[in-house]
């Protein structure tokens, strides 16, 4: 590793990143499925639990498959350091948990991942972590949220499922002025599409479950961020609470970020193509995708995002009189939903199978209608997850399904 040229792009990164070949000298990377390791002495032993030595001790808290999927994803990010952790929603518990303490101030974008809201209101609140949620796109919230000091500002851009943008670099700002660590969880724009470090960004979170493995085998996730950081509050709180990656998962992880550039730039050219001709079809009342000029903060997703991200939400055209949070425009998205025969119904994304959601009744059915209305999801809305198939393959079951509408 330590001879490969400098500035490497990230389809060479991906491959060549990150190896430590054992004695076997093998060509694709060990899965050392083991959960402890042997010391060579008493000594050894001891000078390894003094922290004078640094050496595997047990796969809670280091493993060498493990290590790889880390160095790895570090290199893509371009980040110091990374963290894998068991899964996505490991990484956003530990990637705030590890910093906040009672009486802190959480500052938070309205629009997240389900489980993300669900830990926030369930347990952050609970402990006493004042939580201010802000609209996303409404830059005067945030100025007024981060007026005042705060711990930690998290959010996502893209969001989920509406595709809103954060001004990444403005939100920094404000957030460095009022001493808060600033997180964003990457999932929609990927490692290809974003680098929220570069924009001001304090560390970054994964769920690898979704592109990163993007066969839809394993769950997994990552947070990544300075070495202080990771190798402060975040290793601590992983290696003592366990929510360690197992080996076989870091190792599937591991190769699937070798297709990773590949598959994520073809499936976002596929998402592109749709998107562009989903919003001139009659059937469709809009088509949010972050690069098409229609997106209202499209300005400033081509300012941020080097890929639109694989995903397209759409909103179906029924007429002026179904009431889009109606049983019948249920009904409609259901139709749909269920005449698509490429894109199967599930709560996954970023696989390379094309995938199907209603976010009404799926990810987002903890929330009221009027919450829904308050992020833009109706009973109309369906999320696309775009995939590897040939585009005029998709394009055809997206004509027919709306017939069917
Ligand atoms: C899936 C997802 C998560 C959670 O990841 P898991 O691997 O399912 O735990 C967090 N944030 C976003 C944006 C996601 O899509």
């Amino acid at each position: 590793m330590s001879d490969l040229p400098d500035e490497l792009r990230p389809d060479t990164l991906a491959l060549h990143t990150g190896i430590m070949r054992s004695g076997a000298n093998e060509m694709s990377e060990g899965m050392y499925l083991t959960q402890g390791y042997a010391y060579d002495s008493a000594e050894q032993a001891r000078d390894a639990f003094a922290g004078e030595i640094d050496v595997y001790m047990y796969s809670r808290y280091a493993n060498p498959t493990v290590t790889m999927f880390e160095d790895r994803l570090a290199a893509l990010e371009g980040a110091e350091r990374c963290f894998a952790t068991a899964t996505g929603m490991a990484a956003v518990f530990v990637s705030l948990g590890s910093i906040l303490s009672a009486g802190d101030r959480l500052v938070a974008a309205k629009a997240l991942f389900g489980s993300t809201l669900q830990t926030f209101a369930n347990f952050f609140e609970k402990w006493d972590i004042q939580i201010d949620y802000v609209d996303a796109t409404d830059n005067a919230d945030w100025e007024r949220a981060l007026a005042t000091p705060a711990k930690a500002v998290f959010i996502e851009s893209p969001t989920n499922p509406m595709q809103d943008i954060v001004d990444i670099p403005f939100v920094a700002a404000l957030s460095k002025k009022a001493g808060a660590t600033f997180i964003v969880d990457n999932v929609f724009a990927t490692v290809l599409g974003q680098k929220p470090l570069e924009l001001g960004a304090d560390a970054v979170v994964y769920s690898a479950t979704k592109h990163i493995d993007g066969q839809g085998r394993v769950m997994g996730g990552a947070i990544l961020g300075s070495s202080d950081y990771i190798d402060g509050p975040v290793k601590l709180m992983i290696r003592n609470m366990g929510a360690t990656i197992s080996p076989f998962n870091a190792w599937v992880l591991l190769k699937g970020l070798e297709t990773l550039p590949v598959r994520v730039r073809h499936q976002a050219a596929n998402a592109m193509n749709l998107a562009a001709w989903l919003e001139q079809h009659p059937g469709i009342k809009s088509a949010r995708y972050p690069l098409l000029p229609s997106h209202p903060q499209h300005e400033q997703a081509v300012k941020q995002m080097t890929l639109g991200g694989t995903l397209v939400t759409i909103d179906l055209e029924l007429g002026d009189d179904i009431d889009p949070a109606g049983p019948e425009a249920q009904a409609a998205a259901f139709r749909f939903i269920n005449a698509l025969k490429l894109f199967t119904p599930s709560n996954n994304l970023g696989d390379a199978k094309s995938i199907s959601t209603h976010p009404a009744t799926t990810t987002h059915n903890k929330l009221t209608a009027d919450a829904r209305a308050e992020v833009d999801i109706y009973e109309t809305t369906v999320r696309l997850s775009v995939g590897l198939e040939d585009v005029e393959d998709l394009r055809a079951d997206l004509e027919q399904a709306l017939k069917a509408v």
